[in-house]
């Protein structure tokens, strides 16, 4: 089986340069060139041209581009990609001034079925290995002038049912790429056993855990995963693990109107987020339709009347900018998309006498 480019190891690379009689220090040239500094292999012109193709070649990248979308400022970017084997997974750029993020995929499809989710909605296809999350990011970085500062793991997938990989991806980020370990978030749909072992990952991440609904069955209804893992005993997992790092831990909500947007829902929510070292951080998203979803999302009024009710009981609450929805950044749409075009280019062709 061929490495590719980020799968290949230092000892890998050595033994690459060693076959071709380059000088050692060719070593280091490579592997700080590709992610110290991460560049694209075409731009280390301290390589000669002869040795770039040949790495190229004998290393190839894990995915290849699909579909490139933009928005309008060019602060938001969107990649849909193809993996050696076929599966299709998406990276999101989001800049500001502050930071450059990336959202990777950690697998392909996911396996928990949330109602409201695109991904979910499509199924679990396979894990990522922990190259094709680096890439993510790496090919994200080409792409910008900005060094990416911040990794989120909020893209398509349940990273936490994929430890493996996105631990050691996480290792790979901190010490390879040189970002910091609070600059990577995890976010999680409540796989407590995951979450345990994150908390015994030596590296401080941050834990996002995305809630949704302030009881269980409400909870249940959008992620079935609840039945298995209840509110209860999946905040008491996100409070040791702020107690044991020190780190705040952020809550996701997707806002859907009438539905688990109610006053009473705040309160009981902010009942419920109680005992958090550093405070609790509730992120509020209004809900990006999806095909396989009725709800729709709360609108402005609810959104911040939601969010005063959490601050009034001590919970910091901020609304996400759905900065996305103009290029269906959210989770999976964008493959849903082009799997919706591709049937129903098929079907249009079948139409042909
Ligand atoms: N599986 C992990 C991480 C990937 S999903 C998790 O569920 O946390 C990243 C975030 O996007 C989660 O908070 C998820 O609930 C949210 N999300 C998924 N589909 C959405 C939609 N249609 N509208 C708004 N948020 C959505
Ligand atoms: Fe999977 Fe997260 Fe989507 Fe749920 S919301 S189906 S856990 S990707």
């Amino acid at each position: 089986m061929t490495t590719s480019r980020y799968g290949a190891d230092r000892d890998t690379v050595a033994q690459f340069l060693a076959e071709r009689g380059e000088p050692r220090y060719r070593v280091d040239q490579v592997v700080d060139g590709l992610y110290a500094q991460r560049q694209p292999i075409d731009n280390l012109t301290t390589l000669p041209l002869a040795l770039r193709e040949s790495i190229a070649g004998a290393f190839p990248l894990a995915l290849e581009p699909i579909r490139e979308q933009r928005d309008r400022r060019d602060t938001t970017v969107k990649w849909l990609w193809r993996t050696a084997d076929g599966a299709q997974v998406e990276t999101v750029l989001m800049r500001s001034p502050k930071r450059a993020t990336v959202c990777v995929s950690s697998q392909a499809g996911c396996a928990m079925g949330c109602t409201f989710c695109a991904t979910g909605q499509a199924g679990f296809e396979r894990h990522l290995r922990a190259d094709e999350i680096i890439e993510q990011v790496l090919r994200a970085q080409h792409a910008s002038s900005q060094r990416v500062s911040n990794v989120v793991y909020m893209g398509m997938g349940e990273p936490l049912a994929n430890v493996d990989a996105v631990f050691a991806s996480c290792h790979r980020l901190h010490d390879e790429l040189g970002l910091s370990a609070r600059h990577l978030t995890i976010s999680t749909v409540g796989v407590v056993p995951g979450m345990r072992r994150l908390a015994e990952l030596d590296l401080p991440v941050t834990l996002a855990v995305s809630l949704h609904a302030p009881d269980d069955a409400l909870r249940a209804q959008l992620v079935p995963l609840n039945d298995r893992y209840p509110i209860a005993e999946v905040l008491d997992a996100a409070r040791e693990y702020a107690q044991l790092k020190g780190r705040r831990v952020t809550f996701e909500y997707a806002c859907i109107s009438e539905v688990n947007d109610h006053p009473a829902q705040a309160d009981a929510l902010a009942g419920r987020l109680t005992g958090f070292r550093g405070g609790a951080h509730v992120n509020l998203i209004p809900l990006n339709p999806t095909g396989g979803f009725a709800g729709r999302a709360s609108d402005r009024e609810r959104l911040e009347h939601f969010a005063a009710r959490l601050q009034s009981a001590g919970v910091q609450a901020t609304i996400r900018r759905n900065r996305g929805t103009d290029i269906d950044a959210a989770c999976g749409q964008l493959r849903a998309r082009e799997q919706t075009g591709r049937a129903q280019a098929r079907e249009s062709a079948r139409m042909v006498p």
